[in-house]
């Protein structure tokens, strides 16, 4: 027996069932939470087979509890002068091979399980880069949709009033999600630095002239694109003339868009929340440029693409209808890259019966578990979101090396070493799949390859 062995181990039973049981019942009303624990539980019976060790240190008990979790209250003065209370939280998942890193979301629909399965998942992703970051999660559900930058700095400041006596660059480093970009990470840094009177690398996403990395805004997208790109590689075929559906108009579909068209592609969706946009003519440079005037400055809706480009249809969200519109059209790709659970089975029933041939996750969970085991089945190129979408977080760790050591890459050298690290996030997946006896199952290389160094780390530093 290990110095680790508690004395009740229990031998018997279906032990992942009974650790998914325990997670429902600590963690009721947390949905997502569940569905991410489930996915992950279920690729790791390979490991747990052939190492006994993680069961009696009871690993995916404590991997699947926070360190900390944080909730507090953020009042703040709207533009009439009236008091807005909202909720603000960060959850601190687990540093075993690093200081928590994730992204910060304001949306209106955050609640403990949604962040808690962003937390969760952001683990096994910021180890599958290879670089030094445990996983951690935070946010709001105030929506920035339809408020003054005024209030936006009003609210961002009073959030960061508490979040900045739990975070630091060696402990906790916040990024941009959903509803966090330049603009609240800017003013998320200016209180920050002004309570803590520090100039820290203590959020990445930062403004170019004051700390942050180049091609940081882009690499999310970059990196799913770069990820797809190695599943194409396997099956001998390139992006070339390829009709791609990209969900979502923000900052990850932008990008992906703009280097699905470097590959030669041809993206023909947009959407938000609104509604979906078909171009049957392709979304080019021109376009594209329009969209990101339209989101990142003007602030508008994704409908205002048909006033500019006629040909264009606008089909509104209709929450009656059993299916979303944007996976119904026929495509060889698709890049969810809007929200959680965006592809479900029906979604997935009409991707595939159209000829989809290859799913890359830019956002994260956007597949139901249903729909992701149809795709499986299926034999579709499926790019699970912690290895496709890990390529924001991993330029968000060159950006703190690039801190910590007061120096800059240029744009090629960050963009060369996001590439080499895509590509090698897609070899580790590739190649643990193969060794755990499922070949092409990039979910459970994703889940085993990040999952494993984590584990390992937590039996070298004891019980804490
Ligand atoms: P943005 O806020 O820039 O864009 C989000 C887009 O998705 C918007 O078009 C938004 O439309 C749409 N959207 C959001 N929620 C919903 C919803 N409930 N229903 C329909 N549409 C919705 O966020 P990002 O591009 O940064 O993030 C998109 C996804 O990528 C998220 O899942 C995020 O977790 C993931 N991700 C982001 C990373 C990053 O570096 N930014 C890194 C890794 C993953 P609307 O404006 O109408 O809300």
């Amino acid at each position: 027996m290990s110095v680790m062995t508690p004395p009740n181990v229990k031998n018997s039973g279906d032990y992942i069932e009974d650790v998914l049981a325990t997670v429902k019942a600590k963690n009721p009303a947390e949905s997502e939470f569940h569905q991410a624990v489930q996915e992950v539980l279920d690729s790791l019976r390979l490991v747990l087979q052939k190492h006994p060790e993680y069961r009696s240190a009871r690993i995916l008990e404590r991997i699947t509890e926070p360190e900390r979790v944080l909730m507090f209250r953020v009042p703040w003065f709207d533009d009439r002068g009236e008091v807005q209370v909202n909720r603000g939280f960060r959850i601190e998942m687990n540093s075993a091979i690093g200081p928590y890193k994730g992204g910060l979301r304001f949306h209106p629909s955050v609640n403990l399980g949604i962040l808690k399965f962003l937390a969760f998942e952001q683990v096994f992703k910021n180890s599958l880069t290879t670089l030094p970051m445990g996983g951690g999660k935070g946010g709001s559900d105030f929506d920035p949709k339809g408020k003054s930058d005024n209030e936006v700095m009003r609210f961002c400041q009073s959030f960061m009033t508490e979040l900045q006596r739990h975070i630091g660059p060696d402990t906790d480093v916040p990024a941009g999600d959903i509803g966090v970009g330049g603009r609240e990470i800017g003013f998320l840094f200016g209180q920050y630095k002004r309570l803590r009177n520090e100039f820290t690398g203590v959020l990445t996403g930062k403004g170019l002239n004051w700390g942050g990395s180049l091609i940081r805004p882009e690499a999310t997208g970059y990196g799913c694109v770069y990820f797809a790109n190695e599943m194409l590689k396997t099956r001998k075929e390139t992006f070339d003339g390829k009709l791609c559906l990209v969900s979502g108009s923000g900052n990850v579909s932008q990008y992906t868009v703009e280097k699905l068209l470097d590959f030669g592609a041809k993206p023909i969706t947009w959407s938000d929340s609104d509604g979906v946009i078909f171009d049957p003519d392709g979304i080019d440079r021109e376009k594209l440029a329009w969209v990101m005037e339209l989101k990142n400055v003007r602030r508008g809706r994704i409908r205002e693409y048909t006033d500019k480009y006629k040909k264009a249809v606008f089909m509104p969200t209709d929450v009656k209808l059993d299916h979303n519109p944007i996976w119904n059209i026929k495509a060889d790709c698709a890049f969810p890259s809007a929200t959680q659970n965006e592809i479900k089975a029906k979604d997935a029933a009409n991707l595939l019966k159209n000829g989809c041939k290859l799913v890359a996750e830019g956002a994260n969970m956007p597949c139901t578990l249903e729909a992701t085991k149809m795709f499986l089945d299926a034999k579709t190129l499926y790019g699970p979101a912690k290895a496709a979408n890990a390529g924001g977080v991993a330029t968000s760790g060159l950006e703190m090396a690039q801190n910590s050591a007061r120096l800059s890459w240029t744009r090629e050298e960050v963009d060369d070493r996001l590439h080499k690290i895509m590509i090698a996030i897609h070899k580790t997946c590739f190649e643990t799949a193969e060794k755990y006896g499922t070949p092409g199952n990039l979910v459970n290389g994703a889940n085993i390859g990040g999952f494993m160094k984590v584990a390992n780390a937590m039996l070298d530093q004891g019980l804490v």
